[in-house]
């Protein structure tokens, strides 16, 4: 026998339907890539919305096409989200940040019939346009006023090209398990690959996002995303932020730290999400102007690991609780998330940040298991360590094409490519990239672990460890340092200060200081890149 309740599918615009008529007058403060500060609300958002879906539908784009954006952050981004979606079309982010021959690779895997970019990427754009077949005409995210002289085909001004249609519209009704949005993933090793999700699973993602336990938003907050909408799903905070009904300060071009600091405090800013390198930028700029920050409550740190330094520093300085995250583009992103459970919620001190070093614990809707080389689940003990592998309504179940064939095991969990623990009360602690862990004589050496070791020493900006071969170990750790402005750190000065806090032959070997670490495109430390500059190094 069958449930009798209604069939509401779950469809994205069914979110922007939620916050216009609920929470309608609440802001969407952006910085526009023009310059000034642009205030819209979700009503307004939604009216666009509607009126980027009636426009989308007279230039001839229909269910399934794929929309490519290139854009940071701001109100425009958001209203083309909801306006394609709302016609079963599918926003498919680029990030701006890959090479120009990558994005020409991915923009024609996907086939994206029309592609919509800030001006900042217009000359990006017109470089790579002859390379670019399948794209029919190219929306520049600005107004008339604004629109520069441009050689892509078919260009327009968003707003002018909005304002031939009224908002008079109304969504599309599709099944719940049509395609809505594209991300590709780096792919440090081949072609990038294509996650396909769902309005299904952006909408149980959100869900998922906004239990108390996770990212926990509400109508008095305030978010800012510096995370950018192109990296990973933007972590989806363009769906779970209206959801909940949350005001969004919006970043577009501008994220060092001192433009951070500046929303942060002007627009009373309550929770923010970045990679750490963009809070270690703020965390310099506030130690330099000894600015404060007495609106923000929460920092949501994901992407790579959390130096314990920068969560400690929140803490005693600037009174905010930084709440790790680990997620994957291929699970729309989130996985787990470190709020405290009754089990830790009295620590404090050296206790509580050991707890808040992990990447805490998954929502209801993602599952997660440890496993070794021959599959066999590990134990939930806190110290044995494998691959980590999840299974979900959010969790990618094939590539776009199929690419990589397929990804998921006999009984339906996905691969990560982590290493990781996770303890009794199902803490997760991320070990290494399968790919990045340094095998020292049949042992694992976690890479991520020395790095976050080396960036609690006051001259380090920067660090990385690879492992180097060894003819005895096989592989030994190698310590790369960036140092802090004026700073001059030594070898014996690092190995001192990481002496006894680490298992002595986990030590790296030696260690060297350059001027910059490569980065990849959403910000990580480019290990592949690293490991061959570092190919013919031997220990002295
Ligand atoms: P890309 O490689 O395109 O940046 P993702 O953002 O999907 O793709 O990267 C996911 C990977 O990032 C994870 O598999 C993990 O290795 C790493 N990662 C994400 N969050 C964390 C974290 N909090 N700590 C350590 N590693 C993390």
């Amino acid at each position: 026998m069958l449930g009798l309740m209604q069939d509401w599918p779950l469809l994205i615009p069914k979110i922007i339907d939620h916050a216009g008529l609920y929470h309608g007058g609440r802001k969407v403060i952006s910085r526009s890539i023009e310059g000034p500060i642009v205030e819209t609300t979700y009503s307004d958002i939604r009216r666009n919305a509607l009126r980027v879906a009636k426009r989308l539908e007279k230039d001839g784009i229909k269910l399934g096409d794929r929309i490519g954006t290139v854009a940071w952050n701001t109100w425009r981004h958001l209203e083309v989200w909801y306006g394609i979606t709302g016609i079963g079309a599918i926003y498919h982010t680029l990030n701006p940040r890959l090479f120009p021959e990558q994005i020409a690779w991915i923009a024609n895997h996907a086939e994206d019939r029309m592609m919509l970019v800030d001006l900042t990427f217009v000359p990006l754009m017109e470089k790579l346009a002859d390379k670019l077949p399948t794209v029919e005409r190219f929306v520049v995210l600005t107004d008339g006023a604004h629109m520069p002289q441009t050689s892509l085909k078919n260009a327009v001004a968003y707003e002018d090209w909005l304002n031939e249609v009224d908002d008079d519209f109304a969504w599309k009704s599709f099944d719940e398990n049509t395609a809505a949005g594209m991300c590709y993933t780096s792919g440090t090793t081949g072609n990038p690959k294509g996650v396909v999700y769902s309005h299904r699973s952006n909408v149980i993602h959100s869900l998922m996002c906004n239990a108390p336990d996770m990212l926990g938003l509400s109508s008095r907050d305030v978010m800012l995303p510096v995370v950018p909408m192109f990296h990973a799903n933007g972590w989806s905070l363009a769906f779970t932020a209206p959801m909940a009904g949350t005001s969004l300060v919006m970043p577009g071009a501008k994220m060092d730290g001192a433009s951070i600091a500046e929303l942060l405090v002007t627009y009373k800013v309550t929770h923010s999400a970045a990679v750490p390198t963009v809070w270690l930028m703020l965390l310099q700029e506030l130690e330099k102007t000894g600015q404060m920050l007495p609106d923000l409550t929460k920092v949501i740190i994901g992407g790579s690991a959390c130096p314990r330094a920068v969560t400690e520093k929140f803490r005693d300085v600037y009174g905010a609780e930084v709440m790790h995250a680990w997620g994957m583009t291929e699970m729309s992103p989130i996985g787990t998330l470190c709020s405290l459970k009754p089990e830790y919620a009295d620590l404090t001190g050296d206790a509580w940040l050991d707890i808040k070093e992990t990447t805490g614990h998954p929502p209801f809707g993602v599952e997660m298991k440890i496993v070794d080389d021959a599959r066999q689940e590990l134990a939930r003990d806190g110290k044995a360590f494998g691959r980590l592998m999840v299974r979900g309504p959010a969790v990618a179940g094939s590539y776009f094409k199929r690419e990589g064939g397929e990804i998921l095991d006999a009984d339906g969990f996905f691969d990560t490519g982590d290493v990781a623990s996770i303890d009794p009360y199902g803490y997760m602690r991320i070990v290494d990239r399968s790919k990045d862990v340094i095998k020292s004589g049949g042992e694992w050496i976690s890479s991520i672990d020395l790095e976050n070791l080396a960036v609690g020493h006051p001259d380090v900006a920067e660090a990385a460890v690879i492992g180097v071969v060894h003819p005895k170990w096989d592989e030994r750790p190698l310590l790369i340092v960036v140092p802090k402005a004026g700073r001059t750190p030594t070898r014996d000065g690092l190995l001192a200060f990481m002496e006894g806090k680490i298992a002595k032959w986990w030590m790296p070997d030696d260690v060297v200081v350059v001027d910059e670490i490569p980065h990849t495109a959403t910000g990580k430390i480019q290990k592949t890149t690293l490991r061959e500059q570092f190919k013919a190094y031997r220990f002295p």
